[in-house]
């Protein structure tokens, strides 16, 4: 067995008792990638490995870190949206190839404090906008499980390399479902946390309402520790919330019995795969095997939420991406005196085709004669969603659904039907609406051998009921 394939607690209990060297890790992980970067259809999983840096990253660790830690320098792979200090973020666009990042996301800072090693910056689509990884300037992501089919996304290239085993475990991004749905199609563990958990500094903005970073990792207690290492108040993100940071890893393990389970009516009705359903259904039984108490909620507002969320989302983008010009922002990738066609054909040959989409739609809904149409009418819908989880969960305290309609499709399949694309996301995106944590945890696959992924919600902080929710069925669909 390679060291690539172990998970993040063996790898942090070989290198604190000294049987294998970090190097020993990072240069399995290293020849799984060229092995990758070799083959027939690549699962390019990666953007950059800056090699230099990795090693100045592991002899700062050594310096640093005489004891142990909670991640023993075990390298993490880091979604190319987050900023690591020397290295590239180009969250997979043109207009930010040549970025080098001057500062650490927060995230980051703390992945290195708790003794872990950022290495290797993951592929995604463009600025977090998509469902597929296709959206990338540096090549698309394949299924490693499937490698004609999307890995999910945008967070494809965290989920296909730990799925992979291209990486021990991953940091991604979910602004409407990006590190569930990645992780569910690739069969592995991502967890969204509440808004405000960890600290957005150093994220690259797409919607600042909804992002968030979150661990993705082979298994339920990998992404406890993982989670516990990058959460906690920052007073450089406004929105972060001064709440006292858990130790995640002691809830799994816990018992479920006399927790109530919600199963919203609207989250299995027309549109859901019928393998899906099934599978679904298996994990809500092994919940309720385990002494939870099932019922049957109703989220009233659901059929609002793709409306909702894509005109907020491309809203607030539209605002976020207004930096990228080729002089306060961006690559400059046209030489001219002329200001309007500067900013005109930079932005044209910067951007990909998704992420202009977004920019003109935020920008249409935005505009004084549209703003009280579409954007203020969004926001109120918002806080309806909101208020229908906030009465589901005065009577329960995880809500079950499917994390997709459909498994992994084949690459392509969706490309040219952006609103085919967007109605897939409609069991994620109220999550991000509401501000709620949820986690996508692998329960079964097809027929074909695709993963199947089932989605944990809770209420505001209440991580715990997810992890012990989520180490039950990872035991039970083992
Ligand atoms: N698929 C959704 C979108 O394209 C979610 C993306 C994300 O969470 N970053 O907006």
């Amino acid at each position: 067995m390679g060291l690539n394939e172990l998970t993040l607690e063996e790898a942090s209990n070989m290198i604190k008792k000294g049987d294998v060297s970090i190097e020993d890790i990072t240069g399995d992980i290293l020849s799984a990638i060229e092995a990758d970067r070799k083959s027939d259809k690549p699962v390019n999983a990666y953007i950059s490995f800056d090699l230099d840096h990795l090693k100045i990253e592991i002899e700062n660790y050594r310096l640093n870190h005489k004891t142990p830690s909670l991640l023993n320098g075990v390298p993490i792979a880091v979604k190319d949206i987050i900023n690591v200090k020397g290295t590239k973020t180009t969250c997979a666009s043109r207009i930010l190839k040549d970025y080098e990042s001057p500062y650490d996301a927060t995230a980051v800072e703390l992945i290195r404090e708790n003794g872990g090693i950022p290495a290797g910056k993951l592929n995604m689509d463009e600025f977090a906008m998509g469902s597929t990884s296709e959206n990338s300037a540096f090549g698309i992501v394949r299924n490693p499980h499937n490698r004609d089919r999307i890995p999910g996304g945008s967070s494809g290239g965290a989920a296909a390399a730990v799925a992979g085993n291209l990486a021990i475990a991953a940091l991604g991004s979910d602004t409407g479902g990006s590190i569930r749905q990645p992780a569910c199609m690739c069969g592995v563990f991502g967890i969204k946390p509440t808004y405000g958990r960890v600290s957005r500094y150093g994220l690259v903005a797409y919607a600042s309402s909804f992002d968030q970073i979150g661990p993705i990792t082979k298994t339920v207690l990998d992404g406890a520790i993982l989670l516990e290492a990058i959460s906690g108040y920052d007073r450089r993100d406004s929105t972060s919330a001064p709440v006292k940071n858990e130790k995640y890893s002691d809830y799994v393990g816990q018992s479920i019995k006399g927790k109530k389970i919600g199963i919203p009516d609207e989250y299995f009705g027309e549109g859901l795969d019928n393998e899906v359903r099934r599978a679904v259904e298996y994990g809500i039984k092994i919940l309720e095997n385990a002494g939870a108490e099932v019922k049957k909620i109703s989220l009233k507002y659901t059929r609002y939420a793709i409306a909702t969320y894509y005109i907020i989302a491309t809203a607030e983008a539209s605002s976020n991406l207004a930096r990228y010009d080729g002089i306060r922002y961006g690559t400059r990738l046209v030489s001219t005196d002329d200001l309007d066609r500067l900013y005109r054909e930079n932005r044209s040959r910067g951007f990909g085709e998704e992420v202009k989409r977004r920019i003109l739609l935020g920008t249409y809904t935005l505009s004084s004669g549209y703003y009280d149409a579409y954007y203020l009418k969004a926001q109120k819908v918002r806080t309806l969603i909101r208020e229908d989880f906030k009465s589901a969960f005065g009577g329960v305290d995880i809500i079950v659904t499917p994390v997709s309609p459909k498994p992994a499709w084949e690459i392509g399949k969706m490309l040219d039907d952006p609103l085919q694309m967007y109605l897939a996301d409609i069991y994620t995106v109220p999550v991000n609406l509401a501000g709620l944590p949820a986690a996508s945890v692998p329960c079964g696959k097809t027929e074909d051998g695709l993963p199947i992924g089932i989605q944990l919600i809770a209420y505001h902080f209440n991580e715990a009921d997810i992890f012990r929710a989520a180490r039950i069925i990872e035991e039970g669909a083992a």
